[in-house]
């Protein structure tokens, strides 16, 4: 069974990080069952935390209170949990769970991911990977390839940002271009973003989540809780189901197919010879930094020379703003053309 279908409208998940009491959970799914955008509800019931001894989840007794009420609401209801070990992977299916999530903290280990991928062979789940805590593109592709080589054929990746030594200000560092990368490999993944553990915060959720649906995105999976403040896990990033629904209003879904208008076009030819220029340009610099390499060699000069480095950069950011360029990203593009240009010194003839 297909569950990740998104017609061109954002496939939208939403739910409480954990279910905390049945009350809780019916407040905060029965507002969202009638949000009509809202095509899964997302349960936490087991509840990896980085310290032990806080709040764990409620586990087979939260899968209890889900069933009853699906099972009042007639059964319509996609519910999605996730999933660390085969014994959580064969409860949910005790309790008719359709689909299931791998949670960064899991698609970090592929031992895990085996097992889990074992337990599921058969199932009839749908299965989320979220990308690992790392910022490995291939340890996320591995996680999917693991679940598509057990026979799972509804497959999505939940993009969730990363843990990196400097998040830029957000609960995960989103590092956008790890998913992008992910779906020009697996053009055919569902890609959803899941902006609250990105943001970890409720004011960025808004925006993370338009730029999800800019960088092509076909869903969004966004924490609620009919009481955000209490919640017992994620306070801080959880919003109402009534934020949710101000929030759907405003963003600006994308249309998916390539095509475009005669200008368009005209400036995509414009950008594809560009690219031509910079990739000619970069490989006459590169010639350069060869030559500089014997000389530096025959007269065993350091290749790294730092006062030069700094004076080249200087003047890159000063020119990249009289050209209206980002200081950081001429930094970082400066950065790794001269690295290349250091590799290639270095080699012997
Ligand atoms: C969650 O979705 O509640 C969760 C624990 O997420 P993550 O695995 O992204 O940290
Ligand atoms: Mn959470």
């Amino acid at each position: 069974m297909k569950r990740f279908i998104h017609n061109n409208m954002p496939l939208i998940i939403a739910g409480p990080c954990s279910v905390e009491s049945e009350k809780q959970l019916r407040d905060t799914v029965m507002p969202l069952l009638s949000e009509r955008r809202v095509s899964m509800i997302r349960c936490g019931v087991w509840k990896p935390r980085t310290r032990p001894g806080g709040f764990e989840g409620y586990g087979e007794e939260a899968l209890r209170w889900m069933s009853r009420l699906n099972e009042e609401m007639g059964n319509r209801v996609e519910f999605c949990c996730e999933v660390a070990t085969p014994l959580h992977v064969e409860t949910c299916l005790k309790y008719g769970i359709g689909t299931v999530w791998i949670g960064a903290r899991t698609s970090v280990n592929p031992f895990l991911v085996g097992e889990l991928a074992a337990a599921m062979q058969g199932s009839g789940l749908s299965v989320m990977v979220k990308n690992p805590m790392t910022p490995d593109v291939s340890l996320w592709l591995g996680a999917i390839e693991r679940i598509l080589h057990a026979g799972i054929e509804d497959v999505a990746a939940i993009h969730r940002g990363f843990s990196t030594y400097n998040n830029q200000g957000y609960r995960n560092n989103p590092l956008w271009e790890i998913a992008i990368e992910l779906k020009r490999e697996m053009p055919e993944t569902t890609m959803i973003c899941d902006p609250s553990h990105i943001a970890g915060c409720r004011d960025l959720i808004e925006p993370l989540s338009q730029t999800a649906l800019d960088l092509h995105f076909d869903g969004l999976m966004i924490e609620c809780h009919a009481s955000p403040n209490q919640a017992l896990t994620d306070c801080q990033q959880q919003i109402t189901p009534t934020t949710l629904t101000q929030i759907l209003d405003r963003l600006q879904p994308r249309r998916h197919d390539e095509t475009g208008s005669r200008e368009l076009e005209l400036l995509r030819e414009q950008i594809d010879s560009i690219d031509g220029e910079i990739l000619g340009l970069l490989s006459k610099r590169m010639h350069a930094a060869d030559e500089i390499g014997r000389i530096k060699q025959a007269s065993n000069m350091s290749l790294y020379q730092p006062q030069r480095w700094k004076k080249v950069m200087e003047r890159q950011i000063i020119e990249g703003e009289r050209l209206g360029l980002d200081e950081d990203f001429i930094k970082e593009l400066m950065e790794r053309i001269h690295s290349e240009s250091i590799k290639r010194q270095g080699r012997k003839e």
